[in-house]
């Protein structure tokens, strides 16, 4: 085991819960220096904060793996491994659902930390060559996804295009039975445009690269990445990602008649990017490339042709929520209780130059994130108290349910206004919108527009047309409401989709249901906002009900350059996270708690009555080994199993002490 640094290491506590004094500059200097020494994770009592180190640390070897099997929390290292353990332990022996929230902004390195703990389950789960089969397809789901859900973009390489969340499934034993995943809010707009030096999601230049000649001419393709309007020639290829290779794994696990239908379906949109906007204008190419994607998917090329035509031919583009839920693998398992671990590997906080849509959508999934996390730290706090027969006393701490209700409440909040707008009859756009905002939201706290400022004689009048603002935990972001309406409606022509439907092409028509003409409803679907609203209430309440475990990814600089620290950078992503409030929660009641075994041995040479033995039972003796310390009593507590202490200056005094 290696030598525990002290938890109260003056210059770089490893807890920031001990942090004297804390402000926001502590934080990131406590970071800045745990990063110097390659310590790229801290605690914020069990939350773990992990910088992202942009290169290889040798930290995930088996006997780094075996070093934090079954050790104790706090005796050591911070690592992503330990909370991996302590929720797997707790979920195995004390049957507790977990979960693990993982967020943080673009290249902060979440997607790495869900695989890490992903693999860290597999290796410390036992190793039946049943079992092993479902763990392999667990971590097999995830080339798949990447390949479709991932591309190259300006902050990250492998830049996670969608939300994700994972139940993984176990067995009383704690043996992995499958998983199901769900998805929120792809990126689809990718696929018709992605900005200069970005790419478009990895699968189509995976399958490109790494098609045989006779599989490209079975998909009509040709390996030419150029020939194609929806990629770029340029970023064709990347450094340090082998497309080939990734195409080959991506593939592993599924049937070949399964392989082919996906990869039919994969180049059918790669060529719709060839039928020109204005293709009725009869360019050659276009109607070759629309025989072919006919004969691809067994469909009358006047139909797709009709469908193309009877609408504007304008390409959609915007993001979308999909709630897909994919069931990935299970082993049959009758009448058996299983336990649950469910991973969250979702978009950070997000303030742009021009925020819009998808940004308001995002920053709701986080002000709900950050309304989840103070709810249940606390209820966890309380129930420790309860568990350990302590006196609860009420924390102080900002309730942010006021800026969710401003957003979510549905009749006055801001998506049900939207909603509201988007299937009004008549002349409907973003002015008439903000008109409406305005009124209902003339004295709301968090909600500020040109008209609610010039209303309030606020002397800062900085906003522009267009545009309100609000006031997340995180900070004030200004939202530009031009392109709500549309995205928030997010129809597809009904003309599209009963073509598709209509192809002879099994997995093709399962995508698209609402194209079967029996079923043909003249509501209109649900709007993305009322979609995305319903998922992220579903996702919180199954969050509530497993045992929260949280790990906050930090980008130490814009460069992916290892060994970077840009403290301002950091600084805005601490805020983003909520972290001072996070280290306010954790130390409300009390700061630091350990068992009483561990504690007296750590500290018994304080005091000659427990030193050098003490032979009655551990409660007793860290009662005794406190009561020779003279330390005011309301400083301590005396669980069933664990020693309370409230300030963190109280633990530094034992520390120091020891030290002498
Ligand atoms: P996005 O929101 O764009 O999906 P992300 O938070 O999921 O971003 P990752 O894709 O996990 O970010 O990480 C970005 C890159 O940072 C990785 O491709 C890898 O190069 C590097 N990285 C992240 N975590 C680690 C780590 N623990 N060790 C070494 N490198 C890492
Ligand atoms: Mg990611």
């Amino acid at each position: 085991m290696e030598s525990s640094s002290s938890p109260l290491d003056a210059e770089a506590v490893a807890d920031l819960v001990l942090l004297d004094p804390l402000t926001e500059e502590s934080l990131v200097q406590t970071l800045q220096e745990r990063f110097r020494r390659q310590d790229i994770y801290t605690y914020i009592g069990n939350v773990v904060i992990s910088v992202n180190p942009y290169q290889s640390l040798p930290i995930y070897t088996p006997e780094k793996v075996e070093e934090y099997h079954n050790c104790s929390f706090f005796a050591v290292k911070p690592h992503i491994y330990a909370i991996a353990d302590d929720a797997y332990r707790s979920l195995r022996d004390r049957d507790r659902d977990q979960c693990i929230l993982i967020t943080g902004e673009s290249g902060a390195g979440k997607t790495e930390a869900s695989k890490l703990v992903m693999s860290y389950v597999a290796a410390v789960s036992s190793k039946g060559e049943e079992v092993n089969k479902v763990k392999e397809q667990l971590l097999q789901s995830n080339p798949v996804l990447e390949a479709f859900g991932n591309a190259k973009t300006v902050r990250n390489d492998n830049s996670s295009r969608f939300g994700k969340y994972m139940d993984i499934e176990f067995d009383f034993k704690g043996d992995p039975l499958g998983g199901v995943i769900s998805n929120y809010l792809l990126e689809k707009s990718r696929i018709v445009r992605h900005v200069k030096g970005e790419r478009n999601f990895h699968i189509f230049y995976q399958l490109l690269a790494g098609a045989s000649p006779q599989l490209l001419q079975q998909l009509k393709l040709r390996q030419d990445c150029g020939h194609y309007g929806y990629l770029n020639r340029e970023s064709s290829s990347l450094p340090g990602m082998d497309d080939a290779a990734n195409f080959q794994a991506m593939v592993i696990g599924f049937s070949p008649a399964e392989v082919t239908e996906l990869l039919e379906v994969t180049a059918v949109v790669l060529k719709l990017g060839n039928i020109h906007p204005s293709w009725a204008l009869a360019l050659p190419s276009s109607h070759t490339e629309l025989r072919e994607i006919c004969e691809l998917i067994g469909l009358d090329p006047s139909t797709l042709e009709q469908a193309l035509c009877s609408r504007t031919v304008k390409a959609r583009d915007e993001t979308v929520l999909t709630t897909l839920t994919v069931p990935q693998v299970s082993r049959n398992t009758p009448n058996e209780q299983k336990k649950v671990m469910g991973v969250l590997d979702i978009y950070g906080f997000e303030i742009f130059q021009d925020n819009g849509f998808e940004q308001f959508i995002i920053n709701y999934c986080n002000e709900k994130l950050q309304q989840i996390f103070i709810l249940m730290t606390l209820k966890e706090e309380q129930e420790e108290y309860v568990r350990e027969g302590i006196q609860w006393t009420p924390v102080e701490f900002f309730d942010n349910s006021i800026i969710c209700n401003l957003i979510e409440n549905s009749t006055t909040g801001i998506l049900a206004m939207l909603d509201e707008e988007c299937l009004r009859p008549g002349v409907v756009n973003e002015d008439t919108l903000l008109t409406k905002l305005n009124q209902l939201l003339a004295t709301h706290k968090h909600y500020e527009s040109k008209e609610t400022q010039n209303a309030r004689h606020v002397t800062d009048t900085s906003l522009p047309e267009r545009c309100f603002r609000i006031h997340h935990y995180a900070g004030k972001v200004t939202y530009n409401l031009t392109g709500f309406i549309e995205k928030n409606n997010d129809l597809l022509f009904r003309d599209l989709s009963q073509a598709m439907w209509a192809a002879r092409h099994a997995l093709l028509r399962s995508l698209f249901p609402e194209g079967d003409p029996q079923k043909v409803s003249l509501k209109l679907p649900p709007t993305a906002g009322f979609q995305f609203k319903s998922s992220v209430a579903m996702l919180m309440k199954n969050l509530y009900s497993k045992n929260p475990n949280y790990i906050r990814c930090i980008k130490p600089n814009d460069t992916k350059s290892a060994m970077v620290f840009t403290p301002e950078l950091v600084l805005a992503q601490v805020r983003y996270l909520g972290l001072m409030e996070n280290v306010r929660v954790r130390r409300a009641g009390y700061a630091f708690r350990q068992l009483y075994g561990p504690f007296l041995q750590r500290y018994k040479m304080l005091n000659p009555r427990t030193w050098p033995r003490w032979d009655g039972g551990d409660r007793e003796g860290a009662e005794v080994l406190l009561a020779g310390l003279e330390f005011p009593a309301e400083e301590l507590a005396f669980g069933h199993t664990k020693v309370f202490i409230r300030s963190p200056r109280t633990l530094f005094d034992l520390e120091r002490r020891r030290q002498e």
